[in-house]
C-alpha cells in the first residue's frame, strides 16, 4: 500500500518522533563531558524540540581519540574495497528505508517543506552515497612507465582523520555528500553537523553503524561552531577538514589549519548566482520558471540561488510582469509539514532578522521593490518571496549573499555589459545562461567565472558533473569521481630491480 503524504499523516508521524541528541563517540551515545545542551528550535513554531547535547575540545578530543584508534586498526582503512562498498550501499538503502523520519528531521529542524526532503534531499543523498560506494575498487592507484631497473608505483591512500563541518541549509544532503567519498576511501571520520539542524546528521550516524559500520569510524560530535567546529580545525590529530558553509567560516578553517598541523582544507562556501537572459532566448516561460524556483527553492537558502538575475533590456518588462505572476501563483508560504507548502520558515529568526534588514537596505539603496517585502506569516521565522528591480551591480544586494527569498534583477544592454556584470562579484560557485545563440553560449561557457555554468536550463546536475566554487566560493569539489581525491593522498614507491 503507498503512503499518502497527506498534512494529518506528518503531523501524526511528527508526534511520534524521538531524537538523538548525544555525541556519537566510539560506536556510543553519550552526553557531553561538561553536560551542557543547546537547544534545537522549529522555526515554524518557535518551539524548542530537543535539548542536544553541546560539545567542546575535550568531546572533540575523545572523537578524534577514537577515530583515530579505529583507523590505525585498520578495521575499516584495510577493509577489503568490496566489503567497504557492501557497508556504504547499505548505509544509502537505510537512508531510503528511513525516508520519513529523515523528512520530518530537517523538516522541524530546519523549516524545509517535507516533500522537497522526500523529492530532492533525500534521493540526492542516497544516489549520492551509492555513487561513492561504486568507486570503492574502481578509482586506484597506478603503476608507472618508469626505467625497466625499477618498479615504481603510486598508492592512493586514505588521510586518516577527516573532520567533516557541515551547514543547515541542506542538513542531511551536504553531510551526505561528504561522508561518502572521505569513508568509501578509507578514512575515520569526526562529522559536526551545524546547531541549527543537528538531528538528521545523528540519525546518520546510527544507520551508519546498522549497515555494519565499525565504531568509532564514523563519530558525530554536536556543537556550536565556535566551540566545536574551531576545535576540529585546531585539533592536531585531524588530518584533514572538508568543509561547506559560508565563506567567512572557510577562511577561518584555512587559518586554523596554519595555526595547528597543516591539516588539509577543502570548503565549499557561498555564492550570489547570476541568470542572464538574453532577448533571443526562444522560450521565456521556461527561463522565468527557473529564475522563480532558483531564487526560492529552499526558502533561498541555497548556495547557488539564482539571486542576480540579470535580464536583457527588450525583454526585461515582460520578464518581470511574468515572473511576478508565477511567484505569486506557484509559491505558497505556510507549514512546511504541509505538502502543498513551497516556502517553508527560515532556519531561524536571526536570519529572518538578516533577510529583513536586507530587504530595508535595498530599499534604501533605491532598488524598486516589485514583490514582497514582509513576513507572509504572522508567527514562525518566514519571510515572504521578494523580488527587488531596477537594481545595480554595486548595491550591497546585489553583491552580498543575502540566502533568504530576495531576488534581484539586474537590466542589461550587451553581451558584454552582462558578462562584466555576472564577474563582479567575489563569489564564483554558479551562473546560468539563457539564449539561441550558440556562440554566446560558448563564449559565456568560457568566460563565466564560475565552478558551473548552465545553459538554457538551471540547477541540474549528476554525478559525473563537478560541484565547486570558483574565487571564494570555495576550493573543494564534490558530487563526481574528482571528490575522492580530497579524501586521499597518493605516494610514490621506488623499487631498484637490480
Ligand atoms: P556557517 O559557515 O555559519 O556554518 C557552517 C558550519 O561551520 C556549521 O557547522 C558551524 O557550526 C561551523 N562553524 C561556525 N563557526 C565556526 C568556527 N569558528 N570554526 C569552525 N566551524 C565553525 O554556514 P551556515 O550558515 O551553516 O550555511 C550557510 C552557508 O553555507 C552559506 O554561505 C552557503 O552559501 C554555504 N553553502 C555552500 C554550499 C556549497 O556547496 N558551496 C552548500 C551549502 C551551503
Amino acid at each position: 500500500m503507498t503512503t499518502e503524504y497527506t498534512k494529518e499523516f506528518w503531523h501524526a508521524e511528527a508526534k511520534k518522533l524521538k531524537f538523538r541528541t548525544n555525541h556519537l563517540i566510539n560506536g556510543a551515545w553519550v552526553p557531553s563531558e561538561d553536560g551542557t545542551t543547546f537547544d534545537s528550535i522549529n522555526p515554524a513554531t518557535g518551539e524548542v524540540i530537543a535539548k542536544v547535547a553541546s560539545g567542546k575540545s575535550a568531546d572533540i578530543d575523545k572523537a578524534v581519540a577514537s577515530a583515530r584508534a579505529a583507523f590505525k586498526s585498520g578495521v575499516w582503512s584495510m577493509m577489503a574495497p568490496r566489503a567497504r562498498l557492501a557497508v556504504i550501499e547499505k548505509f544509502s538503502a537505510l537512508i531510503a528505508e528511513n525516508a520519513v523520519e529523515f523528512a520530518l528531521l530537517d523538516c522541524l529542524d530546519m523549516g524545509k517543506p517535507v516533500m522537497d526532503m522526500m523529492n530532492i534531499d533525500i534521493p540526492e543523498s542516497v544516489k549520492n552515497l551509492k555513487f561513492m560506494a561504486e568507486t570503492a575498487d574502481k578509482v586506484h592507484g597506478s603503476l608507472t612507465s618508469t626505467d625497466p631497473q625499477v618498479l615504481h608505483y603510486i598508492l592512493r591512500q586514505p588521510m586518516g582523520v577527516v573532520a567533516l563541518i557541515t551547514p543547515w541549509n541542506y542538513p542531511l544532503m551536504m553531510a551526505a555528500w561528504k561522508l561518502g567519498p572521505a569513508l568509501i576511501s578509507g578514512n575515520s571520520v569526526v562529522l559536526k553537523p551545524a546547531e541549527q539542524a543537528p538531528l538528521s546528521c545523528a540519525l546518520l550516524g546510527q544507520l551508519f553503524l546498522d549497515a555494519g559500520g565499525p565504531p568509532g569510524v564514523l563519530n558525530v560530535v554536536q556543537g556550536l561552531g565556535e566551540n566545536a567546529g574551531k576545535a576540529l580545525g585546531l585539533h592536531p590529530g585531524v588530518d584533514k577538514i572538508g568543509f561547506t558553509g559560508s565563506t567567512e567560516v572557510g577562511k577561518l578553517l584555512m587559518i586554523y589549519a596554519g595555526q595547528s598541523n597543516m591539516k588539509r582544507v577543502t570548503t565549499e562556501c557561498g555564492g550570489k548566482t547570476p541568470q542572464i537572459v538574453f532577448a533571443d532566448y526562444d522560450n521565456l516561460d521556461k527561463a522565468v520558471t527557473s529564475a522563480v524556483y532558483g531564487i526560492y527553492g529552499n526558502m533561498g537558502e541555497m548556495c547557488n540561488a539564482g539571486s542576480r538575475i540579470l535580464v536583457q533590456r527588450p525583454i526585461y518588462e515582460d520578464f518581470i510582469k511574468r515572473f511576478k505572476a508565477l511567484a505569486t501563483s506557484n509559491m505558497v508560504v505556510g507549514d512546511p509539514l504541509d505538502p502543498t507548502t513551497t516556502i517553508g520558515p527560515l532556519v531561524t529568526t536571526e536570519q529572518q532578522d538578516r533577510v529583513l534588514g536586507y530587504i530595508e537596505i535595498g530599499k534604501q539603496e533605491g532598488a524598486t521593490l516589485a514583490l514582497g517585502g514582509g513576513r507572509g506569516m504572522n508567527s514562525g521565522a518566514y519571510v515572504e518571496p521578494t523580488l527587488f528591480t531596477d537594481v545595480t551591480s554595486t548595491m550591497r544586494i546585489a553583491q552580498e549573499e543575502i540566502f533568504g527569498p530576495v531576488g534581484t534583477v539586474i537590466p542589461f544592454d550587451t553581451e558584454d555589459e552582462a558578462l562584466a556584470i555576472a564577474n563582479d562579484s567575489l563569489y564564483g560557485l554558479a551562473a546560468a545562461v539563457w539564449t539561441n545563440d550558440l556562440k554566446i553560449a560558448h563564449r559565456f561557457g568560457r568566460d563565466l567565472e564560475s565552478g558551473f555554468v548552465w545553459v538554457n536550463t538551471f540547477d541540474v546536475g549528476d554525478m559525473t558533473s563537478i560541484w565547486g566554487g570558483y574565487k571564494q566560493s570555495g576550493n573543494g569539489r564534490d558530487t563526481c569521481v574528482e571528490a575522492l581525491s580530497q579524501y586521499t593522498q597518493t605516494k610514490s614507491v621506488w623499487i631498484d630491480l637490480n
